[in-house]
C-alpha cells in the first residue's frame, strides 16, 4: 500500500509515467499501464491510499526550484511569503537569496517553517541582509566569526552565502567584499556562493576573475553596461574564462536584471542559463515583470530554449547547482517534489526588466505541487475541477 500514487503522467520528452510515493519519497516511477483500467485498480503497484489519475493530459517534472528569491516576510523591502512565492505557482523550493545575514537569519527560519514550500537560504555575508540597499558599503558589516556561526546554527537551512556586487550595494568598497566573501566560503565547506552583478564599479570582469568552480552568477543576462556581453555583443572573456573554470550562470530576472536582448544574443553563442531563477518578490510578483518563475522560464521559449531544456534549469541543474542531491530528479530515492503543469498554446505577451515586449506562442500553466508527497494546488481555483477534488 502506498500513500499516494500519480497515473497518466506526462513526461517532458513525451513518455507517459505512474509515480508512487511512500513517507515524502518517490519510491517507483513506471511506465504507464493505461491500456486495462480494471486490471491497474487490482493490481498491488495501484493500491494506495490516494490516487491521482493524470489520464494522460498533463505534464509533470520534478518539482520546480527556484534559485533566487525573497521571501523573509519581515524584510522591509523585499519581501514575501514563501507559498506566494512557491506553491501557489507551482514551485516545491524556494532560495531566498541574501534577504538576512546572521543578525535576522534565525528569525527567518522560525518564520518559514509553517510554509508548504520548502525554503532555503543564501546567508548574506553583511550581517545585517537586505534591510538598506547598501549593506556591503561598510566592510564591518562583514564578521566573519557571526556567519561561521549562522551557519552552524541552521545546517540544512543555509545552503550557500550571497554577495551582492554592485555599486550601489558596495558603495566605494569596490571589489573587497567579495574577496572577502570567497575567504568565508574557504573557511566553510566551500559553500556555493551566489555573486548578484549589476552596475559597476566594481567591473564584471574583476569579479569574474575570482570566482571559481560551482559560483553562481546571478542576474547573468542583466541589460546593464556591466553585462557579459561586450559592446560588439561577443561574450566577455573573463566571463568565458569564468565559465570554463566552471561557474554557473543564473538567470535572476528581478524588477532590474533581465534584459530579453542580451539574452537572445547570449543564447545564441551558446551561452545558456545553468538555472532559471526569479528573483521575485511581492512587488514585481504583482506588478511584474517577473509575476511567477513559471512566467519568467516561459520566457525562454521566445529565445530558443526548447520545454526540457527549461525543466532541467529548474530541476536537475538547480538541484546540482544548490547541492540538494536529494532533489531535482523524477526516480526512486529522491522526495516526492512534484510539479504538474500544463503547455498552453497560445499568443502571450511578455515583458523585460528594460521595457521592451515579446510575443511568445506557448506559456507555461502551474497546475499543482506536490511537496514531500503532499498535493497542494496552485492558486487558480478552477484547478479544482481539473482533479475533482
Ligand atoms: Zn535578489
Amino acid at each position: 500500500m502506498y500513500d499516494f500514487i500519480i497515473t497518466g503522467a506526462v513526461l517532458v520528452d513525451g513518455r507517459q509515467v505512474d509515480i508512487a510515493i511512500n513517507d515524502g519519497k518517490i519510491v517507483a516511477v513506471n511506465a504507464a499501464i493505461s491500456a486495462d483500467k480494471e486490471n491497474q485498480t487490482k493490481s498491488p503497484i495501484y493500491s494506495a491510499k490516494k490516487v491521482l489519475d493524470l489520464a494522460g493530459k498533463y505534464y509533470l517534472s520534478a518539482g520546480w526550484i527556484d534559485s533566487h528569491v525573497h521571501c523573509y516576510p519581515a524584510s522591509p523591502i523585499y519581501h514575501d511569503e514563501a507559498d506566494l512565492v512557491g506553491v501557489a505557482s507551482g514551485v516545491t523550493t524556494v532560495v531566498d537569496a541574501g534577504s538576512t545575514g546572521s543578525n535576522d537569519i534565525d528569525d527567518f527560519y522560525r518564520l518559514t517553517r509553517s510554509a508548504k514550500t520548502q525554503v532555503y537560504a543564501f546567508l548574506n555575508i553583511a550581517k545585517t541582509g537586505i534591510v538598506t540597499q547598501n549593506e556591503l558599503a561598510d566592510m564591518a558589516q562583514i564578521d566573519k566569526q557571526a556567519v561561521s556561526q549562522a551557519i552552524a546554527r541552521n545546517p540544512g537551512f543555509i545552503i550557500g552565502i550571497k554577495a551582492r556586487m554592485s555599486s550601489s550595494v558596495v558603495g566605494k568598497n569596490g571589489i573587497k567584499p567579495l574577496v572577502r566573501a570567497k575567504e568565508i566560503q574557504q573557511e566553510n565547506n566551500q559553500l556555493p556562493l551566489m555573486v548578484h552583478i549589476g552596475n559597476n564599479p566594481p567591473d564584471l570582469d574583476e569579479i569574474a576573475d575570482l570566482l571559481t568552480q560551482g559560483d553562481i552568477i546571478t542576474h547573468c543576462y542583466n541589460g546593464k553596461p556591466n553585462r557579459i556581453l561586450t559592446p560588439a555583443g561577443t561574450l566577455r572573456e573573463s566571463i568565458q574564462r569564468a565559465l570554463q573554470r566552471g561557474v554557473l550562470l543564473d538567470v535572476g530576472h528581478g524588477s532590474a536584471s533581465f534584459s530579453f536582448d542580451v539574452a537572445e544574443l547570449a543564447i545564441k553563442q551558446g551561452i545558456y542559463p545553468h538555472t532559471i531563477s526569479s528573483d521575485i518578490y511581492c512587488r514585481n510578483r504583482i506588478s511584474g515583470p517577473v509575476h511567477s518563475l513559471a512566467t519568467v522560464m516561459s520566457k525562454f521559449f521566445t529565445i530558443g530554449l526548447s520545454l526540457e531544456q527549461v525543466i532541467h534549469c529548474v530541476t536537475e541543474n538547480a538541484a546540482q547547482a544548490l547541492r540538494l542531491s536529494h532533489k531535482g530528479v523524477l526516480d526512486a530515492g529522491y522526495d516526492a517534489d512534484l510539479t504538474i503543469f500544463e503547455l498552453k498554446q497560445q499568443p502571450q505577451v511578455f515583458n523585460d526588466s528594460e521595457g521592451k515586449s515579446v510575443t511568445g506562442e506557448k506559456y507555461l500553466v502551474p497546475l499543482a505541487a506536490v511537496v514531500a508527497g503532499d498535493l497542494v494546488l496552485t492558486d487558480e481555483g478552477k484547478l479544482k475541477d481539473v482533479f475533482s477534488l
